[in-house]
């Protein structure tokens, strides 16, 4: 990974041979040196930090270990997927930091900083022919907004923040305690000013000191031509207002493309059955169909189309998401038996069946494939 670019046995700064032990005296004498909440005022003590974790989580163990050594970082031998920014569930020294510093190493989020707000999810519905045009919709968002009363102060507009007595500015506050490693000195983050250095005096009377409200916004998102259901939208910078300053989170759009009366989507395709009569059916006919767009398209059904027969109609489907092309539609035709028939059409159908290749007799043996139009209902 991107951090593994220096030697793990320079990290530690043991020697290539060095043993189970001294890799983990080296590690937990760096450890101590270069915890975050040791050295509140060098930011580089964190990555530094990290770095240490991230070499000894490899060389501590067999496995990761010699794979390191024949292929180095760069082949997977590294610490791999298992490590992340948080560790990843990866904190087998957990209790010991416990011991050596009252908490663990890794919740410090309550350290005030410039922080990103929350990411917001919103669903939306639109209708297959939204989803084949586009469309602009209008999202309702329930958020955090900045205050505009104090542009995200948190102070009463004409006054500032002071300086936090209880800790001097510095955020953190600090104590010793004893452990079995020896004496530590334990930092932590200042109750007062919940780490920011600097208190309200006079807060504002819009937040209460916040920096900022509820609001309800109507924002207008562009659902672009092609979505499906389950797409979403990203829009930047319409989530939760960041806080001391931080930028704000992004807004998150589902999409669900309602199920429409006569089209069904298949990928890009969009399919229609379509009922026909058996004259149509033996005779051929051309079919009008209302496409999607709302343009009528000419379906020519040939004769002796059969039900399940299905017809394509090239570009009257979904644009592709991505730009290039569209999908089809495509007809399927369906060959509906009259259920009743008036007097003039039983004599036809009659006088139809009589003509039918082997329709008049029993033995409709002789096509067995394609039976004369009637000749399954003869057999019954
Ligand atoms: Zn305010
Ligand atoms: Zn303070």
């Amino acid at each position: 990974m991107a951090t593994a670019t220096r030697d793990y046995y320079d990290v530690l700064g043991v020697e290539r041979n060095a043993s189970e032990a001294d890799i983990k005296k080296a590690y937990w004498d760096l450890a101590r040196k270069y915890h975050p909440d040791v050295n509140p005022d060098d930011p580089s003590a964190e990555s530094k930090f990290k770095e240490i974790n991230e070499a000894y989580q490899v060389l501590s163990d067999e496995d990761k270990r010699a794979r390191y050594d024949r292929f180095g970082p760069e082949n997977g031998a590294g610490a791999g997927g298992g490590w992340s920014p948080d560790f990843g569930g990866f904190d087998p020294f957990g209790s010991i930091f416990d011991a050596f510093f009252g908490d663990s190493p890794f919740s410090r989020s309550a350290r005030s900083g410039p922080a990103r707000g929350h990411d917001l999810k919103q669903s939306v519905e639109i209708t297959l022919e939204e989803a084949v045009a586009g469309v602009a919709k209008t999202v309702r968002v329930d958020r955090m907004g900045m205050c505009k009363s104090c542009g995200g102060e948190g102070t009463r507009p004409g006054t500032s923040r002071t300086t936090c007595p209880e800790c001097g500015g510095r955020g953190q506050v600090q104590s010793v305690s004893s452990t079995p490693f020896g004496m530590f000195t334990r930092v932590t983050t200042c109750p007062r000013c919940n780490g920011e250095g600097r208190i309200i005096e006079s807060p504002c009377e819009e937040c209460r000191g916040a920096g900022h409200v509820r609001e309800t916004v109507r924002l207008e998102v562009e659902v672009p031509a092609g979505v499906d259901t389950g797409a979403r939208i990203r829009v930047r910078g319409e989530g939760d207002a960041g806080t001391f300053g931080g930028p704000p989170g992004d807004l998150w759009v589902y999409i669900t493309v309602l199920p429409h009366s006569r089209f069904e989507r298949d990928g890009n395709d969009l399919r229609i059955e379509v009922p026909i009569s058996f004259a149509q059916a033996a005779l051929g006919d051309e079919l009008t169909i209302q496409a999607i767009d709302g343009v009528d398209v000419k379906v020519k059904v040939p004769a002796g189309a059969q039900s399940g027969d299905e017809y394509r109609v090239r570009g009257r489907g979904v644009p592709s998401l991505r730009g290039f092309g569209k999908g089809d539609m495509i007809v399927r035709v369906t060959v509906v038996t009259p259920t009743r028939l008036s007097a003039r059409e039983r004599e036809l159908f009659q006088e139809l069946a009589e003509l039918q290749p082997g329709g008049a007799r029993p033995s409709g043996g002789r096509k067995k494939k394609r039976q004369g139009l009637f000749g399954r209902a003869r057999q019954v």
